[in-house]
């Protein structure tokens, strides 16, 4: 990987840039260079190799629930098998209970799967990236702020602040929900912001959790999931009424845990809190479309989802996945902008972000809605689901792959 100084003259002018190295715009660049392109990327974070402590203590508060599908992925690019064992935990099953007594089970063996997800924290995934895209020879701006990007009709043209310029075939925006490259292409987003803020914090647990995910849907219309660390320890997602959140982020550690415990009906005993909780404000996104001219949109760039499945990262992963297959199958076609080749990356991810995003708000609405008659149905729903194998496989398998 060139890390070009400011002032310096590297080689500048690439097939793809991509605009943001967060895990997608890092999993996307050393697979862009396995197909035989050259590639940049940019962010204005250092593109660096987080230290991972050594022994079992200290657990970055950001984990993600990684999909079978995504883990296959991330392997292709040699990130997956680079993760630290130890720091990886396997979701073997996992419980979702209604707020009206209904519950629905899955469970990896039933599924012939060794895992439904596997949890794993944002440092040890970006510490397993960041040497991929150095040992792939992507060239990387970083850090660098974006000042202008212009387009012609064969390439687009990104300015830094620093007065460093990189042109390319095509510019992937990898820049997150608030992505400035999706403005500076003209793309208008509305996001819209659910009132509730997602808690994230870790506890020490008094029973073993035996690899379990637990899901709640509370009465009022918050969300409580528990995830498996490795040991007696989980990690929470609270995505709770913005003015409960506020509330729990003041509590003190051992208050915070009970109401975690009481909120998760103390179904692991005692818990502990493990490190002050933080908190992320959530909202929800749909573009008209995931490319432009000489661009494609990618990750949260491009589609902006409730965590309520853990799935925001996995699309992004798909994302990049499907480019990485369309620019694969170009044939004689050499420019990685072509719009033919954009618009087949559009076409296959229409329908697996649109479906997501339909299930995961739709669940959202169901379970915020106040009225009793929707209650009832939403709980028969979820136990009638719960005695449907088929059913059931069909809704894990599009959340595994
Ligand atoms: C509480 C919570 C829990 C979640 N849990 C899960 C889960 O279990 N599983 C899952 O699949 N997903 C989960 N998600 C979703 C996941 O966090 C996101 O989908 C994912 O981080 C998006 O990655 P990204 O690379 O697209 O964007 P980002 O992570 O936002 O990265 C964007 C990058 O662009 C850079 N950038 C942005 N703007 C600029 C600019 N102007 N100039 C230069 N650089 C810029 C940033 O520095 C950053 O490096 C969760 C989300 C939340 C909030």
């Amino acid at each position: 990987m060139t890390v070009a100084a400011p002032g310096a003259e590297p080689a500048r002018d690439y097939d793809v840039l991509i605009a943001g190295a967060g895990l997608v715009g890092l999993a996307l660049a050393p697979a862009l260079v396995g197909l035989g392109l050259r590639v940049a990327l940019a962010d204005r974070m250092p593109v660096a190799m987080p230290a991972l402590p050594d022994g079992d203590a200290d657990w970055d508060p950001r984990v993600y629930a990684i999909s079978p599908g995504s883990a296959t992925f991330l392997r292709s690019v040699g990130g997956w098998q680079a993760l630290p064992p130890e720091r990886i935990t396997a979701v073997e099953s996992m419980r979702v209970a209604g707020d009206g007594g209904a519950t629905i089970a899955f469970s990896a063996y039933d599924l012939g799967e060794r895992a439904l997800a596997w949890i794993v924290e944002e440092r040890a995934l970006r510490a397993a990236l960041v040497p991929c895209a150095r040992i792939a020879g992507v060239d990387t701006y970083a850090p660098r702020s974006f000042a202008a990007l212009a387009w012609s009709a064969d390439a687009g043209t990104l300015d830094f602040d620093d007065g460093t310029r990189v042109t390319a075939r095509l510019v992937v925006a990898a820049d997150g929900l608030h992505s400035w490259v999706r403005g500076a292409a003209g793309i208008e987003a509305a996001i819209k912001p659910y009132g509730q803020t997602a808690v994230v914090a870790h506890f020490g647990c008094e029973r073993a959790h035996h690899g379990c995910a637990r899901q709640w849907f509370l009465p009022d219309g918050g969300i409580l999931a528990w995830l498996p660390l490795p040991g007696h320890r989980i990690s929470i997602v609270w995505s709770a009424p913005a003015a409960l959140a506020a509330e729990l982020l003041a509590l003190d550690a051992s208050a915070l845990a009970a109401r975690v415990a009481a909120a998760g009906q103390h179904a692991l005993g005692v818990l502990e809190t493990l490190a002050p909780p933080a908190a992320f404000p959530l909202a929800f996104m749909r573009l008209p479309a995931s490319i432009a001219h000489r661009l494609a949109l990618v990750g949260d760039a491009a589609h902006g989802i409730h965590p309520l499945a853990g799935q925001g990262v996995n699309l992004g992963f798909g994302d990049a996945e499907a480019l990485c297959a369309v620019l694969r199958e170009r044939g004689p076609v050499t420019d990685a902008g072509a719009p033919a080749l954009l618009e087949r990356y559009a076409r296959r991810r229409v329908e697996p972000v649109q479906a997501m995003q339909t299930v995961t708000d739709g669940l959202v609405r169901l379970f915020g809605a106040s009225n009793p008659l929707l209650k009832a149905l939403r709980n028969l729903g979820m136990s009638a689901v719960d005695r449907l194998p088929l059913a059931k496989r069909l809704l894990a398998q599009s959340a595994l792959h």
